[in-house]
């Protein structure tokens, strides 16, 4: 028998740091989660009700790959309507199961084997993975906190080889909650125009930010043309259970995706696009209340961490703070797994997030404001021990 049955790549995956620390936290009692990646809030009423509707009119059955057609109308003109920017609902865009999915499709579609994927880190845990399932290389540049954890354009083109195929960007940023500026996205679509490069975006946060315009990248000059535009309604809707996300793009790349969705998935499921249709249609009151709940907590939790003694940059989008915590001495697993175990407080060790995160860890405030406060005083007296 052989050692093993999986595949290199496989085999060389490691288990995102964040579930292996969710495991670990589930067993406890009393536990104040900042560990959690997805809204506290349940999805709004009106989605919930168009996805019991579509059930009992017995729609219970498969739609067109790309996703019902009334939505990624509804979509287009949502998209065309926040950032002027216009994508054919038949042929530009695909409806896919979370934006993982579109993060798997766009990878999958854009590498070949040792093909070069830039990813400015700290970032969601399934870029590195994503490139390496699709045979490529994850090539990590850093995002510093002396610069708001902003992607630095120089450190982009200095990575960049003949082997660079794609740049791929997450911001509002999970695990900072840092928006790029302009400016800097400006400089990386002259890069990508340079080196004729494609960019991923994944704007999956794009509604959740405070105070701040968000920059769409493929409303850039020049940039629809090459960016696969990723996003979803896990986070602006609270509806991660639901898996819904989307790819935008200029057709031509889009065939491509849409023949590995077509294996891979063939079409996401029904009740949830019902969902994401209403949710479009009617969600946006919910969107704005919640908004203004997460930036209440948003404050409360940066100046709390600062207050601790904890550098916390203040993020200016998604639903994370990213607090210093190399100035306790401690590296960020035992900062985090010893603030669990003495504290019952959950913080995910900013390592998880790629060599970017290291020396931080990850503070999500979806959750209760109250918790929030609990937490805070937990963490202070944590911090006065060390
Ligand atoms: N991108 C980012 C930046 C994320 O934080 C997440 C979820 N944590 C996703 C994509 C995937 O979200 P989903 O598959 O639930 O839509």
């Amino acid at each position: 028998m052989r050692d093993s049955y999986l595949s290199k790549r496989v085999a060389e995956l490691k288990p995102s740091g964040i579930r292996k620390f969710f495991d670990i936290a589930a067993t406890m009692k009393d536990v104040i989660s900042l560990g959690i990646g997805e809204p506290d809030f349940t999805t709004p009423l009106p989605i919930l009700e168009a996805g019991i509707k579509s059930l009992q009119r017995g729609e219970t059955h498969y739609t067109s790959n790309n996703g019902i057609l009334e939505l990624r109308r509804a979509l287009a003109a949502h998209l065309e309507m926040h950032y002027n920017v216009s994508y054919d609902p038949a042929s530009e865009i695909i409806i896919t199961v979370g934006g993982s999915e579109a993060l798997y499709l766009a990878a999958t579609a854009l590498l070949d084997q040792g093909d070069e994927m830039i990813i400015p880190t700290p970032c969601f845990v399934s870029y590195q993975a994503m490139a390496l399932l699709a045979g490529g290389t994850a090539v990590e540049i850093p995002c510093k906190m002396e610069n708001n954890f902003d992607v630095n354009p120089q450190e982009i083109e200095a990575a960049i080889t003949p082997r660079t195929r794609a740049i791929l960007l997450g911001f509002p940023n999970n695990p900072t909650g840092a928006v790029a500026s302009r400016e800097n996205l400006l400089q990386i679509a002259r890069l990508a125009e340079e080196h004729d490069l494609v960019v991923i975006s994944d704007e999956i946060y794009d509604r959740l930010v405070y105070g701040v315009k968000h920059v769409c990248f493929a409303a850039l000059p020049g940039m629809r043309a090459r960016t696969l535009f990723l996003g979803g309604f896990s986070k602006d809707y609270a509806m991660t259970g639901w898996r819904i996300g989307f790819v935008a793009g200029p057709s031509e790349m889009m065939n491509g995706l849409l023949r590995v969705h077509q294996y891979a998935v063939m079409c996401a499921p029904t009740t949830a696009q019902v969902g994401a249709l209403a949710a479009i249609q009617q969600g946006e009151e919910y969107v704005q209340e919640m908004i203004q709940e997460y930036d209440r907590r948003r404050k409360l939790i940066v100046s709390g961490l600062n207050e601790i003694g904890l550098p916390t940059f203040e993020p200016k989008g998604a639903f994370y703070a990213f607090p210093k915590i190399s100035v306790t001495g401690l590296g960020d697993d035992s900062f985090s797994m010893r603030l669990l175990n003495e504290e019952r407080v959950a913080a995910v060790p900013g390592n998880s997030f790629g060599k970017g995160g290291e020396g931080f860890v990850r503070c999500s405030y979806a959750t209760a404001y109250e918790k929030i406060e609990v937490a805070l005083e937990r963490m202070r007296r944590f911090v006065n021990r060390l």
